[in-house]
C-alpha cells in the first residue's frame, strides 16, 4: 500500500476520527472495526499471514515500510502547512520527551501497574495445578451430565476471565505511563475546556483496571482455594484505581470518540 492508497482510505467518511487513540487495542472484541481506519489499514497491510507473524522477517519489513511511508506523509503535511521541520529542534524535543517518559515510568502508579503485571505472571505460574484440576472437574461434570450443572458455560466464563486478565495485564502500565508522560508535557497554557490526551489515556487505564477487577472477582469464584492471594491482587488493583482517579480527576469524564458517544452508529 502506498501513500496515495492510504490517503484514499482515509477519505472514507464512515471512519470515526481518532477512535484508535483511546481504545484498548483488542480489535477481536471491538464493535467498531468497520469504523476504524487503523483496523482497516492493518487489515490491508498485514493481509498475508507471514506479515502477521512477529517472528517472521516479513512482519518487520512491512512495519519498517509503514514507518517510512508515515514519515514521508508527515513531512509532506508539514510542508503543506508551511511548517519547516528542519527548523525545529527535534533532538531537544526528543530528549525532553525521553526525560518525561522516564519520570512517568518511575511514578508510583506506573510502578504499581508494573508490579501488578508481575503479580499476574507469578499467579498464573503458580496456578498450573489448579487449572489442571479444574479441567478434570469440568470433564467429569460433562460425563456425568449432572442436573443444574453447565460445565460448558463455566469453562467459557473461566476462559473469558483469563483472557481479560491477560489482555490488560501490561496495557494498564503502558496507558498509565502514556497518561503521566502526557500530563508532564501538557503545557499549563492549555485551556481547561480542551479535553486532555492524558485524561483519555488515564481513562483507558481505569477501564482496564475495572475489567481486570471484575475478571479477578470471577476467578475468586472459580478458585476459592486461592482466595487469599486473589484478594491481595484485588486490593492492589483497587489502590491503583483510586490513586489513578486522584491524579486524573477528569479522566472518567473524558469522552472517547465512538466508544463514549451515546447511540453511536456501529456501522
Ligand atoms: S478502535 Fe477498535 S478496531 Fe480500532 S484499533 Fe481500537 S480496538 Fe482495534
Amino acid at each position: 500500500m502506498d501513500k496515495e492508497q492510504i490517503r484514499k482510505l482515509a477519505e472514507n467518511p464512515n471512519f470515526i476520527p481518532g477512535i484508535y487513540n483511546y481504545c484498548d487495542r483488542w480489535c477481536e472484541r471491538c464493535p467498531f472495526t468497520s469504523r476504524c481506519m487503523n483496523f482497516a489499514l492493518s487489515e490491508e497491510q498485514f493481509d498475508d499471514p507471514e506479515t502477521r507473524d512477529i517472528t517472521n522477517k516479513a512482519f518487520w519489513n512491512k512495519l519498517s515500510e509503514m514507518f517510512r511511508i508515515t514519515l514521508e506523509m508527515v513531512k509532506e503535511t508539514a510542508k503543506e502547512q508551511g511548517i519547516d521541520l528542519d527548523s525545529l529542534d527535534l533532538q531537544a524535543a526528543s530528549n525532553e520527551h525521553r526525560i518525561a517518559r522516564d519520570t512517568a515510568g518511575n511514578h508510583e502508579c506506573s510502578r504499581a501497574a508494573k508490579a501488578y503485571g508481575e503479580m499476574v505472571g507469578n499467579w498464573f505460574d503458580s496456578a498450573k495445578d489448579i487449572f489442571e484440576k479444574k479441567a478434570d472437574d469440568l470433564s467429569l461434570k460433562v460425563r456425568l451430565e449432572l442436573p443444574n450443572s453447565d460445565p460448558a458455560s463455566e469453562a467459557a466464563g473461566l476462559k473469558d476471565s483469563v483472557d481479560i486478565i491477560r489482555w490488560y495485564r501490561h496495557l494498564i502500565y503502558v496507558k498509565l505511563v502514556r497518561a503521566i508522560t502526557g500530563a508532564l508535557e501538557e503545557t499549563s497554557q492549555s485551556p481547561d475546556e480542551v479535553p486532555k490526551d492524558s485524561d483519555g489515556s488515564a481513562k483507558i487505564a481505569l477501564i482496564s483496571i475495572d475489567r481486570s477487577i471484575a475478571a479477578w472477582g470471577q476467578m475468586r469464584k472459580h478458585f476459592p482455594q486461592r482466595e487469599d492471594d486473589i484478594l491481595d491482587i484485588l486490593v492492589h488493583l483497587d489502590r491503583l484505581r483510586r490513586k489513578t482517579e486522584t491524579i486524573f480527576p477528569d479522566a472518567r469524564a473524558f469522552v472517547r470518540p465512538g466508544f463514549d458517544h451515546k447511540n453511536q452508529d456501529r456501522g
